[in-house]
Order: C-alpha cells, then structure tokens, then sequence
C-alpha cells in the first residue's frame, strides 16, 4: 500500500525495526551514514536497498532537512554498494520511489539499486 510520504517519521515502520535489528535482513554494507541489505523480493538480478541511518520518510524529506554530512556520507553509500556489487560496468538502476504516484511503499527512505542484468525501460509506457 503506497505511504503518504508528507507524514511524519514512524519509528514504527519496517526498515526503522531493521536497523534497530528487530527484523533481519541480509547487510551488504553499513557505514556511518547508511545501512545496505538485499531486497526481500528482488526485481533484478542484484537489488540491493540503501538507507539512511536518520529518520527521514523519504528523498523529499532528506534533501529538504538533512545535513550535508548526511546527504554526503548517504550518497557516497550508495556509490559505494554499487561498485562493492561490481555494477559500475557495464551499469545499475539507482531509484527512490517518493510517495503514492511513485509507489512508495516503505516510509523511510530507501534507493534501489538495481542491476547484474538489462534492466529495461526507464519508466513504465502507457
Ligand atoms: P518501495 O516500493 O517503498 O520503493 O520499495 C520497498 C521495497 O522494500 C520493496 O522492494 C520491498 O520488496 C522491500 N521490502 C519490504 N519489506 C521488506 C523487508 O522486511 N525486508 C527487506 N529486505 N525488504 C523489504
């Protein structure tokens, strides 16, 4: 069910029970600033999650108030898994869903990493 990503943060919400390690999950990386671990229900070949370790519902939120240690130490993540994963070639998807229209199901923020085979089209045509 898509979130309404203008809500406040829910500590309550799946990822945040992830990084406290009430729920598990496979860790494929963790620094600073990130968490990185498989997704459940992989769309590709490699999908692979990164998210912030502050609260942030979402990339509308982190870029609007996070700082720029956060937004660097975040980014830099996700570069990161991407060339640990070995993607760079010949190349990944990297994707954050923004609420109903995007599909946004998980408020917290999270980049997709997609990729280890063609990934198709951008976006869905009507
Ligand atoms: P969204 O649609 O919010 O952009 O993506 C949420 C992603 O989180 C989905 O790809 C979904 O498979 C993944 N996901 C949801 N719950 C869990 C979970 O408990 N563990 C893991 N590893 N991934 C999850």
């Amino acid at each position: 069910m898509p979130i309404d990503a203008t809500k406040p943060y829910d500590d309550d919400n799946i990822f945040a029970k992830i990084l406290r390690e009430e729920i598990p999950s496979t860790k494929v990386y963790e620094d600073e600033w990130a968490y990185a671990f498989e997704d459940i229900n992989p769309q590709a070949e490699n999908h692979t999650l990164v998210i912030p370790k502050g609260r942030y519902v979402s990339w509308d939120d982190f870029s609007a108030s996070a700082s720029a240690e956060e937004i660097a130490g975040f980014v830099r993540a996700v570069g990161h898994v991407a060339r640990e994963k070995g993607l760079v070639e010949p190349g990944y998807r990297a994707l954050a869903n923004v609420g109903p229209h995007a599909g946004q199901e998980v408020p917290h923020l999270h980049v997709h990493i997609f990729g280890g085979e063609p990934l198709g089209p951008m976006i869905w045509k009507r």
